[in-house]
C-alpha cells in the first residue's frame, strides 16, 4: 500500500496531500509545494512545476528522473506535468486538501442520518454531484480542466 504524504506549504498556511502512484517516487521527488497564496510571486515557466488552480507541486527532477524507466519513459522524455497526470507524484483527491474538506463536509451531512434518514439519502447524492460539479467548474487537473 502507498502512504500518502503530507507537505505543509511554503506559507505554512496550508497542507497538500500528495499520493505516488504505484509507489514509483517517494518524498525525496517532492522539492516544494505552493499554495495559491505562496504560489502568486514564483516564477510560471519553471520546468519543474506543475499548476493545479494557484496551487504547485515542484518536483525534484533528478530524482524524478532516475524513476524514469520504472515509470515506463525516458529520462529525457520525463516532466513535472506528465509525472503529475499519469498520478506518480499526485494530490490524494481531486485536490490538494480534498480528504480534509471531504470529512468536513461529509461530517456535516451524516448529522441528518440521526434525525432524517431520507433526507440524509438526498443529501449525500445531491453532495456528491455538486462536488464533481464544482471541481469541474473550477478547472482542476484531475477533472481534466487543465486542457
Ligand atoms: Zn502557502
Amino acid at each position: 500500500m502507498c502512504q500518502s504524504y503530507r507537505v505543509p506549504c511554503t506559507c505554512d498556511q496550508n497542507i497538500a496531500e500528495i499520493f505516488f502512484g504505484k509507489c514509483v517516487l517517494n518524498e525525496t521527488a517532492i522539492e516544494e509545494v505552493y499554495c495559491p497564496q505562496c504560489s502568486r510571486n514564483i516564477d510560471t515557466e519553471c520546468d519543474s512545476r506543475v499548476w493545479d488552480n494557484g496551487w504547485v507541486l515542484e518536483l525534484n527532477m533528478d530524482a524524478v528522473r532516475q524513476s524514469a524507466g520504472s515509470m515506463g519513459i525516458s529520462s529525457q522524455e520525463v516532466t513535472a506535468d506528465w509525472v503529475f497526470d499519469e498520478g506518480y507524484a499526485t494530490w490524494v483527491g481531486i485536490t490538494p486538501d480534498d480528504t480534509e474538506r471531504r470529512n468536513q463536509e461529509r461530517a456535516k451531512i451524516q448529522k441528518l442520518a440521526k434525525t432524517d434518514v431520507r433526507a440524509y439519502y438526498e443529501a449525500m447524492k445531491a453532495w456528491g454531484l455538486n462536488r464533481e460539479k464544482r471541481f469541474s467548474e473550477q478547472g482542476w487537473r484531475k477533472m481534466g480542466g487543465h486542457m
